[in-house]
């Protein structure tokens, strides 16, 4: 299996309860490295471009307001099927439909207020990468 890199992001619901460190002990047991992080806090405008895709639907400008409304943590993971493997870590995107010991089953506060976020492919993870880190960064 190939070694990935993907794109993670703790979002503010979490990092305002404080949660930061559970969510990576749980990324970091699944085997992911974490090669690259950074705390910060994005613009609105910098929200509505990074989630750029989701214009239109229906929650883009909760999500948005959100996203912009305390600090995140992003970050880049490196493992073996690394983006599938956060997603599995993660859990399904509504808390409800969760598995077990995912990190939105145990943290998510709804399906907006979900706690992380993770790429959903090959091409998406290296544009969110791109996104919020420049080369040197990120350190495998
Ligand atoms: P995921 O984060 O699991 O990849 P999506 O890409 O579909 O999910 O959606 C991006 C984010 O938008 C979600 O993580 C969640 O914060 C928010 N979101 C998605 N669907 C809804 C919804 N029906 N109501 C409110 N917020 C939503
Ligand atoms: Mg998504």
């Amino acid at each position: 299996m190939a070694i990935e890199r993907t794109f993670s992001m703790i979002k503010p619901d979490a990092t305002a309860r404080n949660l930061t460190g559970k969510i990576v002990a749980k990324l970091e047991d699944a085997g992911l490295r974490v090669v690259a992080s950074k705390r910060i806090h994005m613009s609105l405008a910098q929200a509505e471009a990074f989630y750029a895709v989701h214009k239109g639907r229906p929650f883009y400008e909760e999500l948005t307001k959100q996203m912009s409304a305390g600090p995140v943590v992003v970050q880049v993971l490196e493992g073996e099927n690394a983006i599938l493997k956060n997603r599995e870590v993660m859990g399904a995107t509504n808390p409800a439909n969760a598995a077990e010991g995912t990190i939105r089953k145990e943290f998510a506060l709804s399906i907006g207020e979900n706690s992380a976020h993770g790429s959903d492919a090959p091409e998406t993870a290296a544009e969110e990468i791109a996104f919020w880190f420049s080369k040197t960064e990120i350190v495998g």
